[in-house]
């Protein structure tokens, strides 16, 4: 049973992300919100998964192995101009000027680790009010 509104709640939610524990978490997370969700391990992974499925939204991990956050991020905006795909860079290291340079590579919004529920929550609900 849905306590909402909304008719069509659930998003596709395209986790971008290295750490197993925080894969773990944000995963049980986005299952409680009942968002559908895919990982990828990182940067590669990303693009490769996007050629073939489509998100609503993608949590980006600013540090991953292979091809990092801001770099895949600004592969995809370059590969697809549309910017329908929302991406949320989620980082670690909650440094000054973190924020302009994720948005400069084509990132929607900012989360910073560890991320919490009502983060989570008004980030996606956000982005559900932009969808198409
Ligand atoms: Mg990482």
């Amino acid at each position: 049973m849905f306590l909402t509104d909304e008719p069509c709640n659930s998003m596709r939610v395209l986790l971008a992300e290295d750490n197993p524990c925080s894969q773990e978490l944000m995963l049980r997370m986005l299952k409680y919100m009942g968002h559908y969700a895919d990982v990828a391990n990182n940067g590669l992974e990303v693009l490769h998964v996007l050629e073939t499925r489509s998100y609503d939204v993608i949590l980006m991990d600013i540090q991953m192995p292979e091809m990092d956050g801001l770099e895949a991020t600004r592969a995809i905006r370059r590969r697809w101009h549309d910017r329908s795909i929302k991406i949320i860079a989620v980082t670690g290291c909650n440094q000054k000027g973190d924020r302009e340079m994720c948005i400069q590579a084509g990132m929607d919004d900012y989360m910073s680790k560890p991320v919490k529920r009502e983060d989570l929550e008004s980030i996606l609900s956000c982005c559900q009010s932009h969808r198409h």
